[in-house]
């Protein structure tokens, strides 16, 4: 723990805010694991052990609902003035210690220490976003068709919530959940993935200083997911599970859920369409490129990971993207000037190789990177295949890394079909100076988001998430809101 608080120091010279925890936070106390066994944690730049977290076992779980549980009715029954003050508190609790975290998500998770600002700032935001609607749960009113009775709709807290995230965004993933949980009146307890559980324990840390109730939010790290969600699936107390990671894992939580019939909300696996037409503007185009493949070094859900240029446009579009991927500077999350840091661990690079490899194989010309560095720690270099044949593993499979693909095309009827060939369905993006074509094929494109002329479609504010295998229900926005409560009808004469 020392080690990586003093790794974590700002560095403006002020020391870290409090002594991150690495314990489980089970209702009002920071507890060990009762087995007493610990979760090493590495840094994806050199491979060490920067410190361990506690590793929770079942009846940890269960005494993670039972506190939960202790803390729902009075959660429930807080004004939504306090509740919005609360999660106001939060975001200030973020933004002030806005250096400090984005250097603890570097460290933990690998990405450059801008993309982690970046990072602590739409994080942040949902607690902001979720202070703000916290006051808006607004139900109906209306007259039965009949005109014998009222119809009353009224939305309620759907109880206990399991939140389960994934490692690209430690820190955003959980506040997504764990900001529209609270701001409808639901307790929960948060499992972070395996490989980044600083960032979430410093937030929930954060949160309790900002005022959060004891037992409103637990969070339990394990080394053994499968046998700890389930168990928590299973009991009766908890009506409310949202998960974001692979589809893989989606699915068998899915599964898990449906012995309970418990609400279920899926951020899965993505494997984004980037179309560039011949009237779009160059320039524009790369720049949107340039986000939407590498920030996050790739590792994000909405990453383009095929990118369909029409002929006119695709020589100068791969010759600009090879010149500016290549300019990149790689290196650690928190080295001076690194704009592409550590993937998160070795299989993540054994994936990367494999699917570069089978494209190769394939017909693919590798035009930048396509090898990986000698030396210490899990980098990958920007890498831009072009000629991508179809049947290549990599147009069906999201790379997670800095591999652009790139397959060109004559007819714009031809790349939408490109684009909806895959059982996913997350984001797009579109790129053409004409609006209403591009709008047109926005429309067209199977996806729960699309991009028009720009690379970022995440926002706080909009109603993110997929459709076919890229999972169930939205995060952020209203939407996200809802997927917290249930719609009460109460049919009433007077
Ligand atoms: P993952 O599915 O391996 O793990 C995600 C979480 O699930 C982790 O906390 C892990 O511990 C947990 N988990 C694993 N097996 C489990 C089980 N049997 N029961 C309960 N929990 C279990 O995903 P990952 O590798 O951490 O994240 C990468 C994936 O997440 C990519 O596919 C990416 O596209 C997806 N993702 C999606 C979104 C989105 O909003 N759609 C956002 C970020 C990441």
């Amino acid at each position: 723990m020392s080690a990586v608080n003093s790794y974590a120091t700002p560095q403006d010279g002020q020391p870290a805010p409090f002594a991150i925890p690495t314990d489980l936070l089970i209702g009002n106390a920071w507890i060990a694991s009762s087995t007493g066994k610990r979760i090493d944690i590495l840094d994806p730049a050199n491979e060490q052990v920067i410190t361990s977290v506690a590793d929770a076992n079942v009846a940890e779980g269960i005494a993670a609902v039972d506190a939960a549980a202790a803390a729902a009715a009075a959660w429930a029954a807080t004004p939504p003035r306090k509740r919005a003050d609360i999660l106001l508190a939060c975001f200030h609790g973020m933004m002030e210690q806005q250096e400090w975290l984005a250097q603890l998500i570097s460290i933990e998770n690998g990405k450059a220490l801008t993309d982690a600002r970046g990072e602590v700032a739409y994080a942040a935001e949902f607690f902001r976003w979720y202070a703000e609607e916290a006051v808006r749960i607004t139900g109906d009113l209306s007259l039965s068709p009949s005109g014998a009775n009222r119809i009353l709709v009224q939305y309620q807290p759907i109880g206990i919530a399991l939140l389960i995230t994934p490692w690209n965004f430690p820190a955003a993933m959980a506040t997504r959940k764990i900001a529209p949980a609270l701001a409808a009146g639901c307790t929960c307890i948060l499992k972070p993935a395996e490989e980044t559980p600083l960032t979430a324990l410093a937030v929930a840390e954060i949160m309790r200083r900002a005022g959060v109730p004891d037992g409103v939010v637990n969070v339990l790290n394990t080394s053994d997911p499968g046998p700890l969600c389930s168990a928590i699936l299973h009991d009766p107390r908890v009506r409310k599970l949202s998960f974001t990671g692979s589809t893989e894992v989606g699915r068998i939580l899915l599964r898990e859920a449906a012995d309970s019939v418990i609400s279920s909300s899926m951020e899965l696996g993505g494997n984004a369409p980037f179309l560039i037409l011949d009237d779009a503007n160059l320039d524009d185009a790369i720049e949107g490129a340039m986000i939407a493949k590498m920030r996050n070094a790739g590792e994000a859900c909405t990453a383009a990971n095929r990118f369909y240029v029409q002929r006119g446009i695709h020589d100068a579009f791969v010759a600009k993207l090879v010149d500016r991927m290549g300019a990149m500077k790689m290196g650690p999350g928190l080295a001076d000037g690194t704009q592409c840091g550590a993937m998160i661990n070795r299989a993540a690079i054994d994936k990367i190789e494999s699917l570069v490899a089978d494209a190769v194989a394939k017909g693919a010309r590798i035009e930048l990177g396509g090898e990986t560095p000698a030396g210490g720690g899990f980098f990958y270099p920007p890498s831009v295949l072009s000629n991508v044949q179809p049947g290549s593993e990599i147009l069906h499979t999201e790379v997670f890394g800095p591999v652009a693909a790139i397959i060109p095309f004559d007819d714009p009827e031809e790349a939408i079909a490109l684009a909806n060939a895959t059982e996913y369905g997350l984001a797009a993006y579109v790129y053409s100076d004409n609006l209403k074509r591009a709008l047109q094929i926005a429309e067209r494109i199977e996806c729960g988001m699309v991009a028009v002329n720009r690379g970022l479609v995440s926002d706080a504010a909009a109603p993110f998430g997929g459709v076919k295998q890229s999972g169930l229900g939205r995060e952020g926005a209203h939407h996200g809101l809802l997927e917290y409560c249930e719609a009460k009808y109460i049919a009433v004469s007077w």
